[in-house]
């Protein structure tokens, strides 16, 4: 049998590969105009960095982290050793804790300085049940700012997200924004006491998970899919009616730059999202149809203790995460599907094989002129080389010639208008020169102005 790929990842094929470089570069377009700058990690952390920053009782750690182990380690774990800390690490699950850990490992925010706004991309891992939108390794596009705690960031931050969707191609209106604040570590342990409080009153209408969650992290129980606890946590306890002066301020305060930029939202009181590491504003981006049960394409929110639970000064920190697939079920939903990949200008055929190396030196020419072009590889017969040059989409095939080639001259035929001109191969080549010698600046020749009649010979 084949060997396939793991349950719960894609490949992503040429079209989709080249439109996940385009989404990228969309991406650091967007918010290269807000000033966020590139940062990579590793895609392996120390398990301790996800338990310390995302939070021990979270589904995210607590179930679903892939576990990160060399053969070494593995053996003398199975022998009943010990690994050392540092050895135990965990495929990411998220990015924010790996680029915090980076901004404090380097000092990125030193004391007094502006925030440091970063932009990261890249695969991450849960295993979670796979379904459609929810993979076990998936992309995200995400950016951190930290070192300022003031509301303009959370906005700019939503903004710019918005922002970003739209240049992508998923209609706003597709879009449903949500927007909570979480409270902060003055008002959120009593608002958690109220909920569980509230859960314990509730026990019997409650699942078995949500009933451990009480003890553990009663918030999560705001995400349970089970239609019973659903039901119970809608007349549960709200932040928004718990919220210390602060924190009302500051979410009042995002709402209005919100309002400001003219920018729809909706106040969900039970949004919690799935972190711990949260502080006041939480957010997330739904897509309201076509989705199935994972539409939300994006969220995020301000974490202002996270730098010290991995090791840092206090420094407040804002940021969010889009995920790839998703967006692409959105634009799909939208009715959109990937360009090909593959760009072809020129193709070369050979009448036979005593002009190979003259449509080699040829395709060699037109490319360092920057045209996207080809040859056959394989020995095809001039009808099948059209044939190939047909499924490459070429816009020009030139056809090459013995007889053409001793008077200097090849065949040019456009393939959309089907004319035919024979051209002179010393006069293309020193425009493909002159293409060549000047990239960018002047105004860019055409394939066509090269082989389009040039030098017409009959
Ligand atoms: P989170 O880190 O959970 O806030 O996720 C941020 C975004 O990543 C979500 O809004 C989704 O678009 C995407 N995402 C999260 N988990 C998955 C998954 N298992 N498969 C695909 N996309 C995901």
């Amino acid at each position: 049998m084949t060997i396939q790929s793991p349950e719960g990842t894609r490949d992503l094929l040429p079209d989709e590969a080249k439109f996940w470089a385009h989404f990228k570069a969309v991406a650091s377009d967007v918010f290269g105009a807000y000033g966020y700058v590139p940062i990579e990690t590793p895609v392996f952390e120390q398990t301790d960095l996800f338990v310390r920053g995302i939070g021990e009782a979270t589904d995210v750690v607590s179930k679903e982290m892939f576990i990160a182990l060399s053969g070494e380690n593995l053996k003398r774990l199975l022998d009943g050793g010990a690994v050392k800390a540092k050895s135990r690490l965990s495929l990411r699950p998220e990015g924010t804790a790996g680029v915090v850990r980076a901004v404090v490992q380097h000092d990125l925010v030193p004391q007094g300085a502006p925030p440091v706004k970063l932009v990261y991309a890249g695969p991450m891992f849960r295993a979670e049940r796979p379904q459609k939108g929810r993979q076990r390794q998936f992309n995200q596009v995400g950016i951190e700012c930290l070192g300022a705690e003031e509301p303009s960031v959370d906005a700019e931050g939503i903004i710019m997200l918005m922002r970003f969707y739209a240049a992508i191609g998923i209609p706003v209106e597709a879009t449903e924004l949500l927007v909570n604040s979480m409270g902060c570590d003055a008002c959120r342990p009593p608002y958690r006491d109220a909920v569980k409080a509230y859960m314990d009153a509730h026990a019997d209408e409650l699942c078995d998970e949500c009933k451990r969650r009480a003890d553990i992290n009663p918030l999560r129980a705001f995400d349970c899919k089970n239609p019973g606890c659903a039901a119970v946590m809608e007349d549960a306890p709200k932040i928004t009616d718990h919220l210390c002066d602060d924190c009302r301020a500051h979410y009042g305060t995002v709402k209005a730059y919100l309002d400001g930029a003219g920018l729809a939202y909706t106040e969900d009181p039970k949004l919690v999202r799935g972190l711990d590491y949260y502080t006041r504003t939480v957010f997330e981006v739904q897509v309201t149809e076509g989705m199935g049960s994972q539409n939300a394409i994006g969220g995020g929110g301000r974490y202002d203790k996270l730098v010290q639970e991995v090791g840092g000064r206090p420094t407040p920190g804002f940021g969010f995460a889009l995920g790839y697939e998703r967006c692409v079920l959105a634009l799909q939903a939208a009715g959109y599907a990937f360009p090909p990949a593959r760009r072809c200008d020129c193709f070369v055929a050979c009448v036979d094989d005593s002009v190979r190396a003259e449509a080699f030196s040829l395709v060699q020419a037109l490319r360092d002129a920057g045209l996207a072009s080809e040859m056959d590889h394989q020995h095809r017969s001039l009808k099948s080389q059209f044939k190939l040059a047909d499924k490459l989409d070429a816009a020009f095939v030139v056809v090459m010639g013995p007889d053409e080639l001793a008077a200097g001259q090849v065949k040019a035929r456009n393939m959309q208008t089907h004319e035919e001109h024979l051209v002179d191969l010393a006069a293309a080549k020193s425009l493909l020169a002159c293409l060549a010698a000047e990239p960018s600046g002047t105004e860019p020749l055409g394939i066509a102005e090269v082989f389009g009649g040039i030098g017409e010979g009959n």
